[in-house]
């Protein structure tokens, strides 16, 4: 059985990560929630909920370290079937907030593979594509492709990164073993914007001024993040159905493996994939990220964990099998 209230991973940028919260399976019923409509409606503007708090749309949400009661100006865009939310103090403009959506569009076009199999083919709670599939205890199945959070509130103060991802676990819906979850990615307004150094947009583009590197994370670093956080979650959703999965998310007494193989194996999935769209990501962005996960591989590779899962046969077959980019 699924037991907590969700799992919060971390940015590309630093590779420290939550021990799973060990959770209670709330026995209430779920009401009050709010199920967007199917997606292939045509595309529209993004819907603008107003100010409003995560607990109005979805009763039982879990925002990370957010209080779910805080106020925050909501969007919601039906086509994409994702939810932006801004803290006020997040000093983001309407117009930055619906970048998000213009982010999750540059995907959906770019690299439609890998945004189905994450975004949109998860929802049920079902995948086909899993390398190294077992039989599921429970199905996690997602209220929405994926909830976003514009607040440093998101994440605890001494787990600061660019975003985070924190896949909430809700009650039971209709059946004993079907949950029903959210996806949530928070997005550190602080980092981005440069004020925590080392980390956010601006080690990737040395060159520019603070100001510049957050307009350039806009067009690209911002889409990157948003799969990179979501494929976390997605792990989570599925770590049930997947013997690696299950191996990353050891339960206690057992440690969790080394977040460092994840963020490896995350980064190398993605890195695979950019290299065969045509235009999601500049030179400079990919040279930036391909070193980063050349060191980071090569360390990985030494460590204790990685050599244990390769011993137990699984790293047979890619972290995610996607039919085409
Ligand atoms: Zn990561």
């Amino acid at each position: 059985m699924p037991a907590g209230r969700g799992w919060l991973g971390e940015s590309m940028i630093t590779v420290k990560l939550l021990q799973p919260l060990k959770r209670v399976v709330l026995a209430a019923a779920l009401i009050g929630c709010t199920v967007p409509q199917p997606i292939g409606a045509a595309d529209t503007a993004p819907r603008d909920l107003g100010r409003t708090t995560v607990k109005q749309i979805f009763k039982d949400a879990v925002p990370g370290w957010m209080p779910p009661d805080q106020e925050l100006h909501f969007w919601f865009k039906e086509e994409l079937d994702a939810y932006v939310g801004v803290d006020s103090t997040s000093e983001w403009t309407d117009e930055e907030a619906l970048e998000v959506f213009a982010a999750l569009s540059r995907i959906r076009t770019d690299l439609p593979g890998l945004y189905k199999a994450i975004f949109e083919e998860s929802r049920t709670g079902t995948t086909r594509h899993l390398s190294r599939p077992k039989s599921p205890p429970w199905t996690n199945r997602n209220v929405a492709a994926v909830f976003v959070i514009v607040s440093s509130a998101f994440q605890p103060p001494d787990k600061i990164a660019i975003a985070s991802n924190y896949y909430s676990l809700r009650p039971d819906s209709d059946t004993a073993n079907a949950y029903l979850n959210i996806p949530f990615v928070g997005l550190n307004p602080a980092v981005i914007r440069g004020d925590v150094p080392g980390l956010g947009p601006s080690p990737i583009y040395p060159a520019l001024t603070k100001q510049a590197a957050r307009a350039q994370y806009f067009k690209e670093g911002l889409a990157d993040t948003l799969l990179h956080e979501r494929l976390h979650a997605y792990i989570t959703q599925f770590y049930g159905h997947e013997r690696l999965f299950a191996a990353l998310r050891a339960a206690v007494p057992q440690p969790p493996c080394e977040y460092d193989v994840e963020e490896s194996l995350v980064k190398q999935l993605l890195l695979e994939t950019y290299a065969q769209g045509k235009h999601a990501f500049s030179e400079s962005f990919l040279k930036y990220w391909s070193d980063d996960q050349s060191s980071l591989a090569a360390k990985v590779r030494e460590s204790p964990c990685y050599k244990q899962l390769q011993q137990e046969g699984l790293f047979n077959g890619t972290l995610l099998k996607v039919d085409s980019y």
